[in-house]
């Protein structure tokens, strides 16, 4: 079985709120939220992080983003700003070592990094 968490998610052995789907990628709600909208958009595909995505397929980021835009689409009101982060490495802060991209809104976004 894979020790990675989030392609748990893909196999069912971990409920996700899942909020966005498509054929590339699936959006669910973050466990331990840092903002009132805080949501994962991550590849089907397993790939360690956004470099890696970006190297392998480049198209895919693109996917990630437009899963995100429609993200915001659906559940913030028309206007509203919304933030998008990509943790690389443990450095940056990444913990989960599956590509995911934060979607982070719903509030008024201080300079303060996830
Ligand atoms: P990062 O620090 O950029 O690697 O972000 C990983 C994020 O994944 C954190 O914000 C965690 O709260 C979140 N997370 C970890 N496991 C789960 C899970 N099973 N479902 C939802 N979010 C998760
Ligand atoms: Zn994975």
């Amino acid at each position: 079985m894979t020790e990675c968490p989030f392609c748990r998610i893909f196999a069912g052995d971990i409920p996700a709120d899942v909020v966005y789907s498509d054929d590339s990628v699936l959006a669910f709600r973050d466990i331990s939220p840092q903002a009132p909208v805080h949501v994962l958009v991550i590849p089907r595909r397993h790939y360690a992080d956004i470099a890696e995505v970006a190297a392998a397929d480049p198209g895919l980021v693109g996917a990630m983003v437009a899963g995100a835009a429609a993200v915001a689409a659906e559940l913030m009101p028309a206007g509203a700003g919304h933030r998008l982060i990509f943790n690389t490495g443990a450095d940056a802060g990444q913990t989960v070592f599956h590509a995911h991209l934060h979607l982070l809104a719903g509030a008024t976004l201080g300079r303060a990094m996830l």
